[in-house]
């Protein structure tokens, strides 16, 4: 079995039908999904379809990109969400650099501190996005005083090797998508190869970044396509598609408690 630990099939502009996904989905043995909130309504959106439908599971958070205008407002939602089996991480958070229009980086520390300090506080795991970002990023974790220790998982892995290792250190697992199977970057290639089996986890990011070799084939990527994800990374590592599969459900399992 595989476990998509993250997409965006709640959006309401996802084409596909959800019995379709799901369907989809339980024939590539695709067993758990993972929605995963951008501000409040999406974060919303989420909840409801992880509320309907058994194997899918959400996270609630907002991404760096509404820095500048969610915090007050996705703090006040927090309070009425309870967290429990289906409402699992906070997340996607984090740092993002790459779009010149993007909040300051000081708008998005601040959203950034608040939401881990929320994670600590109900013992969740984090489902963190940071983009061009890495060098600010470990600061901001830095800054942050607790006992307890920070989990989660750093989504849609594209950075250098040593990053990659500094996530490592630091207890986090390296999450990646349909990227690792077209990329043409040979020191990305070797990262992707480099990530410790037992802190990998596959994800999708549907509707984007379809995987190899589907890619351009099929209109929109889904969860059951982190199969074509796992395929990919078993032939690169000469590693059988079955321990790919067994340690990635086995550490989304342990990360997410599902
Ligand atoms: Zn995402």
């Amino acid at each position: 079995m595989l476990i998509d630990t993250h997409c965006h099939i709640h959006e309401s502009d996802y084409p596909v039908d959800i019995d379709v996904v799901i369907e989809h989905a339980q024939k590539a043995m695709v067993k758990k999904i993972i929605c995963v909130g951008t501000n409040v309504e999406d974060s919303c959106l989420a909840l409801e379809l992880a509320k309907k439908h058994d194997g899918i599971f959400a996270s609630i958070g907002v991404h760096p990109h509404y820095a500048n205008k969610s915090l007050d407002e996705f703090l006040d939602f927090a309070k009425t969400v309870e967290f429990n089996k289906k409402t699992i991480a906070i997340g996607e958070i984090g740092l993002d650099y790459h779009y010149p229009d993007s909040p300051s980086p000081e708008e998005q520390f601040l959203l950034l501190k608040q939401q881990i300090e929320l994670a600590l506080e109900h013992n969740l795991p984090i489902i963190f996005h940071v983009r061009e970002a890495y060098d600010d990023f470990w600061k901001v974790l830095d800054s942050i005083k607790s006992d307890k220790p920070i989990r989660g998982v750093l989504h849609s892995f594209t950075d250098s090797i040593e990053n990659m290792q500094e996530g490592i250190r630091r207890g986090f697992y390296i999450s990646i998508n349909g990227i690792s199977t077209f990329t043409h970057d040979k020191l990305q290639k070797q990262m992707y190869n480099s990530i410790p089996l037992d802190r990998l986890l596959l994800e999708t990011d549907a509707p984007w970044l379809t995987p190899y070799p589907l890619r351009g084939k099929v209109k929109v990527n889904e969860p059951a396509f982190v199969k074509e994800v796992a395929e990919y990374i078993s032939k690169s590592r000469d590693v059988s598609f079955e321990e790919i599969s067994k340690a990635t459900t086995a550490n989304a399992r342990n990360l997410f408690k599902l």
